[in-house]
């Protein structure tokens, strides 16, 4: 015998009566609104309640099977539990499930539809539980997603494919995902549709964002066997521009390095020749090699020292720093230069010093390499000088590097601190790599979370100047 708690309730026999009518639609309304939520966001395409239609019948199928044969199993002693006095009211009444001819009436099978029903939520929670998880999946996914059939109509859209195709794309039963797309891309996909599912294409194309700048995407399409394609979408325009960089990047490294390698050449063929008779122009060939092939060496050195650093495999030694130490230092290296130029070379510093944490070769790198430049770009009989000084509002320690040579025009100025970057001109005055200030540039802004800056007029002068956290948690927080 059954325990009493298995009896059906009187409100639970009476839906259990409409349920007998059409079983299962209320509940298998359900998991198809859960589907349909998953993959239209609410709205259940007609495609979509047909599958809920096909699923339910067969859930309703399962279910309804082993019931069947446990009601018939439980006949007898449910009808001496319907006599009995703790009989459920619904029992006593005359429509009651006891007295009705239909077998699913009886109250063992109200029984098993109570089960049923527990049974029932239980498969819609774990779809709903389900549901909810693949779609917040789907939404972590940084490209866009989106589900389409043969109509080019969508059928799920993830977060992603909203902003990168526009709100409307995730609307399902509409074309605005596939028309937000070039137009290849929707013939792409009955291709691969009609491919009966055994396709996938890959299609890189252009695609204007909503700021109306065209920008590089890499479309995936992958068909299915029910007539659906899935067509993933990702933003490749920063990855195809590092490669135009590094392109960009090894033409003029290659451009810079055959330069002082013909001069090379040049000189060495003369002197093996044995066509320069004269000594003092044989050690005049002999210099411009050496010269020649120190810029070569400072130009390998320079391209490796800021690939080390722009791939994250520099590594920096913190230590407190006392930048008018350093600078005193530089400008002591830096001073028969200026003296075979004529140019004053002063230093102005603060006497309590101004430390900051730093690696101090690296630190010494970019001073050496401001003020080389100072006196390189600055006429005979120029001045340049150096000044250190602290900012404790902003706790940083900044070093200027000023000149009164030639300056550098507006127009120049925003490329100044990029590679291989020579103001016009500039190159009958000095020579130079073009990679000094990119240097200086990584090994300030990257390595130390410095700044670095430039103000200059043309005729009038420069001043490079670049501020340097004066401690870690300082830098951490820039
Ligand atoms: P380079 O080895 O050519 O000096 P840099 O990267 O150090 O390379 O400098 C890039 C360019 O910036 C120089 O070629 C020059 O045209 C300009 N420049 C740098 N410093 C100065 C300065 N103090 N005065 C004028 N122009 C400068």
């Amino acid at each position: 015998m059954k325990p009493e708690t298995s009896q059906p309730k009187a409100d639970t026999n009476s839906s259990g009566g409409s349920r007998s009518g059409i079983p299962w639609l209320a509940v298998g309304s359900i998991p198809v609104a859960a589907v349909g939520g998953y993959f239209a966001q609410g709205e259940a395409a007609p495609w979509l309640i047909a599958a809920g239609s096909a699923a339910l019948t067969f859930v309703a199928a399962a279910l309804f099977a082993p019931s069947e044969s446990a009601g018939a199993g439980e006949s007898s002693s449910s009808s001496s539990s319907s006599s009995s006095p703790s009989s459920s009211p619904s029992s006593s009444s005359p429509s009651s499930p006891a007295k009705t001819s239909d077998p699913r009436f009886t109250a063992s099978s109200g029984r098993s539809i109570e089960a049923r029903e527990v049974a029932n939520d239980v498969l819609v929670r774990a779809i709903e539980v389900r549901s909810t998880e693949r779609t917040a999946l789907l939404d972590s996914v940084g490209d866009a997603i989106v589900l389409v059939d043969s109509h080019g109509e969508t059928r799920f859209a993830n977060h992603a494919a909203g902003v990168m195709l526009g709100e409307a794309a995730t609307q399902a039963g509409t074309r605005h995902a596939i028309e937000a797309l070039p137009s290849g891309v929707f013939r792409a996909v009955q291709a691969v549709i009609n491919s009966g599912g055994s396709e996938r294409r890959r299609i890189e194309t252009e695609l204007t964002n909503k700021d109306a700048t065209p920008v590089v995407i890499l479309v995936n399409l992958v068909g299915h066997t029910d007539r659906l394609a899935s067509v993933i979408v990702r933003d490749v325009h920063s990855e195809r521009e590092a490669d135009r960089m590094k392109s960009e990047f090894v033409a003029k490294a290659s451009h810079e390095l055959r330069t002082p390698l013909a001069s090379l050449r040049a000189y060495a063929e003369l002197l093996a020749d044995g066509e320069v008779e004269d000594e003092n122009q044989r050690c005049e060939f002999a210099g411009i090699i050496l010269s020649e092939t120190g810029r070569l060496g400072a130009l390998v050195d320079r391209m490796l020292d800021i690939g080390r650093i722009e791939s994250g495999m520099a590594r920096a030694t913190y230590e407190q720093v006392d930048f008018s130490d350093l600078a005193s230092k530089c400008v002591d290296e830096q001073q028969g230069e200026a003296n075979r130029r004529m140019i004053s070379l002063k230093l102005a510093r603060s006497d309590r010093g101004a430390f900051a944490s730093a690696d101090r070769p690296l630190m010494k790198q970019v001073i050496l390499n401001l003020l080389s430049n100072a006196i390189k770009y600055t006429p005979d009989g120029g001045e340049v000088s150096v000044e250190v000084d602290t900012d404790n509002l902003a706790r940083t320690v900044v070093v200027s590097v000023r000149d009164n040579g030639l300056g550098i025009p507006e127009h120049a100025l925003p490329r100044l601190f990029g590679k291989f970057y020579r103001v016009e001109n500039h190159e009958k005055f000095a020579k130079g790599t073009g990679l000094g200030l990119n240097l200086c540039r990584n090994i300030v802004e990257a390595m130390h979370c410095g700044q670095i800056g430039v103000d200059s007029k043309v005729g009038v002068g420069s001043r490079f100047w670049f501020a340097i956290p004066m401690d870690q948690a300082a830098r951490k927080a820039a």
